[in-house]
C-alpha cells in the first residue's frame, strides 16, 4: 500500500471526487490532516466514504490567534482524533510576530494534550525549527513526524537523533537542499507525503492530485541507489512502527498495509 502521511483532503474542493477516485484505485493509504475545526469535521464526512482515509485534527499556525482564546473548545476534537495534526509554528510564513505567542500558545495546548493522550503529532515547522524542536522535547512528545522539514541540518540531525520520522514530500522533485535531506535521512525514519491538493500548487501553480505520491517515491529510490519497491515497504513498515498497535492502524486494515 502507498502511503500518503500529510495531505488535506478538504481542499480539494470540486476535485475531490477524482482524488478519492485515484485514493481508491491506486490504495493510497491517506492521513488528512485539518488546519482547523471546520476542515477537521470536512475531513472527518470525507473519511466516512472511504476505508483508506484517516482524518486528523489540528489547528494550523496560521489559524492559532483564531483559536487562542478558546481552546477548551478544542477538546472534543482532540480527544477523538487519532492522531494531532498540523500542528508547530510558522515564523517564515507569518511576519507579524504579534502572533507568534499565540502560535506558541496553541502548539503547546495541543502538545500537553498529545503527550497525555499518546498520540502522535504532525508538526509543522517552517523557520521555527528550533524552538519547534525545543517545545517537542519539553513536552515529551514521543512519536513525531515532522512534516516537510527544510531547516538548518544542525536541528534536523538532533530530531533524527531523537527518532522523529519525517514525510518527504512533492519539493524532494525540485529542490537540491530537499534532495540532501532525503539522502541524509535513516531509512526507518522515512515517510512520504504529497501535502495535496497545495503542496505542488505553490511550487508550480497546478493543484496536486494523490498520484504525486508515485514520483516521491520514485525520486526517493533515484536519490537513494534502490527501488521504488524497496521505499515502498520500506516506508510501510516505518508507518506500522510508529502506529504502535494504535487502535487507528487496525482501523484502516494494517494488515493489509
Ligand atoms: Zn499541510
Amino acid at each position: 500500500m502507498l502511503i500518503d502521511a500529510h495531505c488535506h483532503l478538504d481542499r480539494y474542493k470540486e476535485n475531490l471526487g477524482h482524488a478519492l477516485e485515484q485514493i481508491k484505485q491506486h490504495r493510497i493509504f491517506t492521513i488528512s490532516n485539518s488546519m482547523d475545526l471546520p476542515s477537521y469535521k470536512q475531513n472527518v464526512k470525507i473519511a466516512a466514504t472511504s476505508d483508506f482515509i484517516l482524518p486528523i485534527f489540528g489547528i494550523h499556525p496560521w489559524n492559532a490567534s483564531e483559536y487562542v482564546g478558546c481552546l477548551k473548545d478544542l477538546d472534543w476534537a482532540i480527544s477523538e482524533s487519532p492522531m494531532i495534526g498540523e500542528i508547530g509554528l510558522d515564523y517564515y510564513f507569518v511576519s507579524e510576530t504579534s502572533r507568534y505567542d499565540d502560535q506558541r500558545d496553541v502548539f503547546e495546548y495541543l502538545l500537553r494534550a498529545a503527550s497525555r493522550q499518546k498520540k502522535i503529532v504532525i508538526v509543522h515547522t517552517k523557520g521555527a525549527e528550533s524552538e519547534t524542536f525545543q517545545l517537542l522535547n519539553q513536552y515529551n512528545t514521543e512519536r513525531v513526524i515532522i512534516h516537510w522539514y527544510s531547516g538548518p541540518w544542525h536541528i534536523l540531525k538532533a530530531m533524527v537523533e531523537h527518532g522523529f520520522y519525517f514525510t518527504i514530500g512533492v519539493e524532494v522533485l525540485f529542490s537540491q537542499h530537499i534532495q540532501d535531506i532525503a539522502r541524509y535521512l535513516p531509512a526507518e525514519l522515512m515517510l512520504t507525503e504529497t501535502d495535496n491538493p497545495g503542496g505542488k500548487q505553490s511550487i508550480t501553480g497546478t493543484i496536486g492530485t494523490p498520484l504525486l505520491i508515485k514520483d516521491v517515491i520514485g525520486k526517493l529510490a533515484e536519490i537513494r541507489g534502490t527501488s521504488a519497491q524497496i521505499i515502498i515497504t520500506t516506508v510501510q513498515n516505518n508507518l506500522v512502527r510508529v502506529g504502535d498497535n494504535d487502535p487507528w492502524l487496525t482501523r484502516v486494515g494494517a494488515s493489509s498495509v
